[in-house]
This record gives structure tokens, C-alpha cells and sequence, in this order.
């Protein structure tokens, strides 16, 4: 009588069958590689371009006729955003299933005149993306991602401290011995961002009564190496991120650790579901993978952008299809992690409404934070479609909230989405340590947001 009457999450070790545990680890195994060749919403293009291709879809082109079971993709804002649709069987008007997740990562991005010198030794100073937590950043190895634009125009990509042949760079930490003042400052106060400087060089260049003997070697070698002077620095874009690759956390191999899950775990997930989609969906499939939602979702590469209008408008008209009957009657899973129960810190969850690792992709009616200010909150009728399609698709999923209630919050792109009028919600598999440079998640979690977003993709209910 209990078993019906009770709701009981279920941990996906205990249900799942070996074939389908093979299957996660395969996909896990895919996921991992996804990590080590994309740090970067850029290299995330890259790669997701890479990957399109090998399926079979082609860049799409405006005027473009737009025909059942073509597969296109594009991409916005200077190759930050990637878009890609799965044109179905029935037109546009019917709406189209839309997965979203976003390709940016918290991290330390250089500033424009990043380059000094102190100490005998060369740095750059930074300032840093997304909400991190500064003291996680210190004496840790990071290699530098990103791009210069020189005076010519000449794009020059730049990854450095990813090979093990490589030289990485680290931003330096105080010695506890000498920790006295500093163990007295709270968490936020220990560590400034203006102190968040990179060290990367300590060897001079000529005579001692030289100036800037150390600032000079770095540039000579990054001129050498790389053809840039200082100025090219003015228009350039270089982030330092972790220099870990991804690996398997735990005895049984049961857990990724790696950068950047928030939200490659996601991404890659609606990436590699549109691709692996078997036949062509009734409805379109459409894929969004943008950057900024790390602060905001703002600028011409965020959710916000009108870029994702332009790209779905193009698509209507070569229909003959107004933009706004297809939003009306389309349904927007916004893919995104949400944060697992942690033992080591219950007193900020409320344990029976938290995503637990392992019990699958983690849903969210609603984020926002004190009393649910600037949520979207999914109607009871969105998480409803949820349960039938999940249900359908034997995916395992478990409903989510970000932490006790006044506890804090925080927010995603869904409600961007919903600001056009398309249902939205917000699922992903729940993280550990979310926002460190080494993040965890577990494989069948991750495997189920995949089968969760296949199972969106295909869906064909009005
Ligand atoms: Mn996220
Ligand atoms: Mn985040």
C-alpha cells in the first residue's frame, strides 16, 4: 500500500540494466574527451562544429530553402554561440523542441594591459569571470585559452599548459607560517581579484641596469612564439582555466572530476542528443549553445541576444511560418546543472527537496532566490509534460532546488527563454563543488540528462 501511496527516489545504481550501464559509461567515456578539447565557449563551437559535421550537418545559410530531415547548424556572435536544428516532419507553425545550455565556465580572464613586472618575476594581472570563489584559484596549475586579434586583423589562437610538454602558470598563495593576518579575514575578504595576478616568467633579459628586464623576455618569447607585441593584448581574449584533464573520481569509477561540468555535462548532452538522433523528429529539434550565462546571459553572445530569434525567424520564413506561432507551440528545456546534496555541508539544503547524486537529471520548477524573485517558474502543466515524456523514455530524474529557502539562489537561461512565450524548465544533473576549478558529477546522472534531452527532442505532444 506504502510503495503507491509514497513517492521515493530512486538511485539509478539500483534500477539500471548492465546494457544500459555499458551505454553510460560509453557516453561518459565521449563526455570526458568533450572536456580536454573544449575549456572554451569558443572551443566548444569548435569541437561542437567538429562533431556536427561527423553526422551529417551542414552550415546553414540564410534564404536557404529549410526542408524535413535537413540538419543544420550556425553559428553567432563571432563564434561564441552554436545553433543547430533538426528539421522535422511537420512545419515550424507546430513549434519546435528546443534544448539550451550554455558553453561559458567561470574562470580568470586576462586584462587588456595585462603584462608587469615585480619581485623578479613577470605576471599578468586578471579579472575574473563568473562567480567564483578567489581562494580555489591559488596554487593551482592553469593554462592559458583564447585569442589575439592583431593590427592586421590576424587572428592568432592561443592554448597553452594543456600538454604535459607544456609550461603552465599558477597565481601564487601566501606560506602558512606567514598566514597570521590572513587566517583572520573571512573567505570573501583573503583574497582580492586584484590580487588574482598569473605568474608567468622570472628570467631577465639583458643588463641589470635594463628596465622591464623581465616583462621583456615574456614578450620576446610570446613574439617569437606567436608573432603578438604588447599592444595586441588591447584586442585579445585569453582566459586561464584549470590545466586538469578530465578523470574518473572514486574506487568504482562511478564519478567524473573535471572543469567546467557547469555546464558541459549540459551542452554536451544537447549536442550529442541532436546528433544521435535515429530518425526525424515530427517536431524540429533545436539545439542553443550560448555563452555569458555565467554573468547574466547579456551581450550579443548571451540568451538575451537577439541572435536566437534571427536564426529561428530565418528559419520560419523560408516556411512561410510566423516566428510567433512556432515560439506559441514550442517547448524550451533549459539544460543546466543544478547543485547535489553535499554531507559535508547539509546545513544548506533541505534534504528532501535536494537533488541527491546518483538519482538523476535534477529538475527545477523554479531557481531565483528570496521568495523566488526572478525565477521562471515552470506551471505545475510544464513539469507535468516533463513527467510523461521522461516516463515514456524510462529516464530517471528527480525534482531540484538550489538549497535551502533565503539560503542564497541563483538563476539560468530559462527564463530568457520564457520571456518569449516558449514553456520552459530547467533540468541538468546535479554537481558537487560547483564553480571550483574541479567539479564533480556522477556518470549515470550524466548519462540521464542525454537520455532525458533525446527524449525532448522527440517529443510530439502539442
Ligand atoms: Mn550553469
Ligand atoms: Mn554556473
Amino acid at each position: 500500500m506504502s510503495d503507491e501511496l509514497f513517492y521515493k527516489k530512486k538511485n539509478i545504481h539500483d534500477v539500471i540494466s548492465d546494457d544500459e550501464k555499458k551505454k553510460s559509461d560509453a557516453y561518459c567515456e565521449l563526455y570526458k574527451d568533450f572536456l580536454n578539447k573544449a575549456k572554451t565557449e569558443r572551443e566548444s563551437v569548435v569541437e561542437g562544429i567538429r562533431l556536427a559535421a561527423e553526422r551529417g550537418f551542414t552550415p546553414y545559410k540564410r534564404g536557404m530553402a529549410v526542408k524535413s530531415g535537413e540538419k543544420l547548424y550556425t553559428t553567432a556572435a563571432g563564434g561564441k554561440v552554436l545553433m543547430l536544428a533538426y528539421i522535422g516532419q511537420k512545419d515550424l507553425s507546430h513549434g519546435v523542441n528546443i534544448v539550451g545550455a550554455h558553453i561559458d565556465t567561470p574562470r580568470i580572464d586576462l586584462k587588456q594591459m595585462p603584462l608587469y613586472e615585480d619581485g623578479g618575476m613577470a605576471f599578468f594581472k586578471t579579472h575574473y569571470y563568473g562567480g567564483i570563489k578567489k581562494y580555489q584559484w591559488v596554487a593551482l596549475p592553469l593554462a592559458l585559452h583564447g585569442v589575439v586579434i592583431k593590427k592586421s586583423g590576424e587572428a592568432v589562437n592561443i592554448v597553452i599548459g594543456e600538454d604535459e610538454s607544456e609550461p603552465t602558470f599558477m597565481i601564487t598563495d601566501l606560506l602558512p607560517h606567514l598566514g597570521k593576518d590572513q587566517e583572520k579575514k573571512t573567505l570573501g575578504e583573503a583574497f582580492t581579484g586584484e590580487n588574482l595576478n598569473i605568474l608567468v616568467g622570472s628570467t631577465p633579459t639583458g643588463e641589470e641596469k635594463d628596465s622591464d628586464r623581465f616583462k621583456r623576455t615574456v614578450m620576446t618569447m610570446l613574439n617569437e612564439k606567436y608573432g603578438i607585441i604588447e599592444e595586441d593584448f588591447l584586442s585579445s581574449e585569453l582566459q586561464a582555466v584549470p590545466a586538469m584533464r578530465a578523470r574518473d573520481v572514486g574506487f568504482d569509477r562511478s564519478m567524473i572530476g573535471a572543469y567546467g561540468h557547469d555546464s558541459r555535462s549540459t551542452s554536451f548532452a544537447a549536442l550529442r542528443a541532436i546528433l544521435d538522433m535515429a530518425q526525424t523528429p515530427a517536431k524540429s529539434a533545436v539545439c542553443v549553445l550560448v555563452d555569458k550565462e555565467e554573468v547574466g546571459s547579456d551581450g550579443v553572445s548571451g540568451m538575451q541576444s537577439a541572435m536566437f530569434e534571427d536564426f529561428m525567424e530565418d528559419l520560419c520564413e523560408a516556411q512561410d511560418v510566423k516566428l510567433r506561432d512556432c515560439f506559441h507551440n514550442s517547448f524550451c528545456l533549459s539544460s543546466d546543472v543544478c547543485n547535489a546534496f553535499d554531507p559535508n555541508f547539509p546545513e544548506v539544503s533541505e534534504k528532501q527537496n535536494a537533488a541527491m547524486l546518483g538519482c538523476g537529471l535534477g529538475v527545477l520548477k523554479y531557481t531565483g532566490a528570496r521568495g523566488k524573485g526572478g525565477a521562471s517558474d515552470a506551471s505545475a502543466e510544464v513539469v507535468a509534460t516533463l513527467r510523461t515524456v521522461f516516463e515514456k523514455s524510462g529516464v530517471i530524474w528527480q525534482m531540484s532546488q538550489l538549497g535551502k529557502v533565503d539560503q542564497g539562489g541563483g538563476g539560468t537561461i530559462a527564463k530568457f527563454m520564457a520571456n518569449r512565450n516558449i514553456p520552459t524548465i530547467d533540468a541538468g544533473p546535479p554537481v558537487l563543488s560547483m564553480h571550483a576549478p574541479y567539479e564533480i558529477v556522477s556518470k549515470l546522472d550524466c548519462y540521464m540528462t542525454y537520455k532525458g534531452i533525446l527524449a525532448i527532442y522527440g517529443r510530439d505532444e502539442s
